[in-house]
């Protein structure tokens, strides 16, 4: 058992990713693990930062929303920990000097965060694959610039990341992917999906956005976007397998023939455990794999009939980063517009569809252009977003 050292800060400490990050740390801790949290943040959820407070003892913790300081001011009053609240103080948490920050934020609402840690040169464990999405090479180029250390959490991208030992050797990556929950539905089913249905993940207990991205295999697709910036391999040269025991959670060939990938049960706190340790490893308490149990493992090619989403992210990523980011964009007004009920899970696809077309139409220059700066990734956003919105709300009311 070996005991690490870190300063580390939790950004979306109150949610899925967020809190099997601090079971880790706890874990890490009672191993010895010399573990000090420099700042956590949280969305909306105050009495979930304080009882993360009470567990981590953090410096400073955060909340999303700016008028909601006093009533975060009331919840941490006697837990000797600085304040604050609004998009600057999520930013601080990002920017104090911790040797380690998990970027945990949903959507491209972790991107502003995330580049303050980047930027400062920090080890940056990335779960929140929207941000790295929507400004990839920048976020890259910043990396560069500063020395930090990006290290992947997706389960896939950190499989790669474990047995990538020869990047200049490889031929090919492939990603395995669940299936979701709809996997074996017809396309007639799906069509009256419900969001009770679309979050009810088989292998993996997630946030609502990921598990509806799951549903419809967008999540694929941004994972194929993920692993094509991360380790620069070209769209062609990424496959998707459905593996719906979610065990082997994604494969490098090399160019001798050997396949590696890496297997453990489905569980989020193995590749945390990974991040948090890297370079070195710590033990952490999970199911662990009993193959001859599950008794075989199953692949198969995916059907993009019934899930478009992979198609569509595949042809972001061949035309380019701004489409890339207009795609994540329109796919978080999709789906927020399926969780509350006002379109259709198939609706889902189709807005990101007709978004990137519309987009093509009116802001054809601002989509073409790889974005020089974060001004002009948000400038794309924007427009993804807006353009999204349009469509669903004629979608809602036909
Ligand atoms: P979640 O919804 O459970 O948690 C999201 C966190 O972000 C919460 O702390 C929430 O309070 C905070 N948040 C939400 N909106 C915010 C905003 N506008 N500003 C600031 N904070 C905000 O989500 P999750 O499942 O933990 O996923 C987090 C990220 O990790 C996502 O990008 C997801 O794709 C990625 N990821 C998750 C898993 C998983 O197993 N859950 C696996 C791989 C990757
Ligand atoms: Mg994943």
């Amino acid at each position: 058992m070996s005991a690490i050292t870190r300063t580390v800060s939790i950004l979306g400490v109150t949610g899925s990713i967020g809190r099997s990050t601090v079971d880790v740390i706890e874990q890490a801790r009672a191993q010895g693990g010399a573990i000090s949290v420099e700042a956590i943040t949280a969305g909306q959820n105050i009495a979930a930062l304080a009882e993360a407070c009470r567990r981590l003892r953090p410096r400073f913790a955060a909340v999303a929303d700016a008028a909601q300081i006093n009533e975060v001011r009331a919840a941490l009053s006697g837990l000797d920990v600085e304040v604050g609240a609004g998009a600057s103080a999520l930013e601080e948490a990002g920017a104090r000097p911790a040797d380690w920050v998990m970027s945990a934020i949903v959507g491209a609402a972790g991107l502003a965060p995330t580049l303050a840690a980047v930027r400062r040169g920090a080890a940056v464990a990335i779960a929140n694959k929207e941000c790295l999405i929507c400004a990839g090479p920048l976020m890259l180029r910043a990396a560069a610039e500063s020395g930090a250390k990006l290290l992947p959490v997706d389960s896939e991208h950190n499989a790669i990341f474990q047995v990538l030992t020869h990047p200049a050797h490889v031929e090919r990556l492939t990603l395995t992917a669940s299936g979701g929950p709809f996997r074996t539905w017809t396309l007639e089913a799906m069509a009256a999906a419900r969001p009770d249905q679309a979050v009810a993940h088989p292998n993996w207990s997630m946030g609502a956005k990921i598990s509806v991205d799951s549903a419809t295999l967008m999540n694929k697709g941004l994972e194929l976007i993920e692993a094509s910036y991360l380790f620069e391999m070209p769209e062609e040269r990424i496959g998707v397998l459905i593996h719906p025991q979610s065990i082997v959670h994604s494969l490098v060939h090399y160019e001798d023939g050997s396949v590696l990938g890496q297997l453990s049960s489905p569980d989020m706190r193995t590749p945390i455990a990974h991040a948090l340790a890297w370079p070195e490893r710590i033990a952490v308490s999970t199911n662990r794999l009993d193959l001859a149990e599950i008794g075989g493992l199953t692949f198969a090619q995916p059907d993009l009939r019934r899930f478009p989403a992979l198609g569509l992210a595949r042809e972001a990523l061949r035309a380019g980063p701004a489409r890339v980011a207009a795609l994540s964009a329109a796919n978080e007004i999709a789906v927020e517009a399926f969780l509350g009920g006002r379109i259709r899970f198939l609706d889902i696809s189709r807005i990101v569809e007709e978004a990137m077309a519309a987009l093509e139409g009116t802001e054809a220059g601002l989509i073409a252009k790889t974005p020089s700066s974060f001004g002009e990734v948000a400038a794309v956003d924007q427009a993804a977003r807006e353009a999204a919105r349009r469509i669903a709300g004629s979608l809602a009311a036909a």
